[in-house]
């Protein structure tokens, strides 16, 4: 099994390691002919959506991996990968891959709670602990093909749509791989 981390920008290496320590292989996509190679799953991690969503677009990535998660690879957004992934930002009138029937807030916790750890329930494993990083969260899913898969104060956190797997905290960040098992059973 062959995963692939974009590695444009952002916390791409924690994915990799986690992925690798679960027998999975992991490639780096850092231009436009590494989104050619063969693979079965596509990561975007955290880091800054805007910075992503321009590079995707002027290194020429950006149609063939909208492309590959259209026609169903498995895809794990993590944070900004969150933000790739939402048809709608309330906050920002950019978009990028927008395939998630999801409405989320960026940066949404403000500035005093910018960065917090928590552990909560995550459906269908258990407590897991969250490293939440300027994140933003989940206001609304706006179709009944997204399934919450976890909910802090109130605010979705987690979700999946599909072929599609959202956090809007960090698992790579933490000592627990559990998220990224549960990726993995989706591939
Ligand atoms: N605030 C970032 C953004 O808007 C996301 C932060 C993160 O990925 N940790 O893209």
């Amino acid at each position: 099994m062959k995963v692939a981390v974009l590695a444009l920008q952002g916390a791409f290496i924690e994915h990799e390691k986690i992925f690798e320590s679960l027998g999975a292989e992991t490639l780096e996509l850092r231009q436009k002919k590494d989104c050619f190679d063969n693979f079965d799953a596509l990561v975007l991690p955290g880091g800054e959506s805007t910075v992503m969503g321009k590079l995707l677009r002027e290194l020429d990535m950006f149609d063939i991996l909208k492309k590959k998660i259209e026609e169903g690879i498995p895809v794990f957004g993590t944070c900004a990968g969150l933000l790739l992934l939402a048809k709608n930002i309330e906050n920002d009138s950019r978009r990028h891959i927008a395939l998630m029937d999801i409405t989320v807030e960026r940066n949404a916790y403000g500035r005093q709670l910018g960065s917090f750890e928590t552990v909560s329930e995550f459906k269908g494993i258990g407590d897991v602990p969250m490293r939440f990083i300027r994140a933003p969260y989940i206001k609304h899913t706006d179709s009944d093909n997204v399934e919450v898969l976890s909910v802090v104060d109130d605010k979705i956190v987690a979700a999946r749509e599909g072929n599609m797997l959202v956090t809007a905290f960090h698992p790579e960040l933490t000592e627990c791989n559990d998220i990224h098992r549960y990726f993995i059973d989706m591939i």
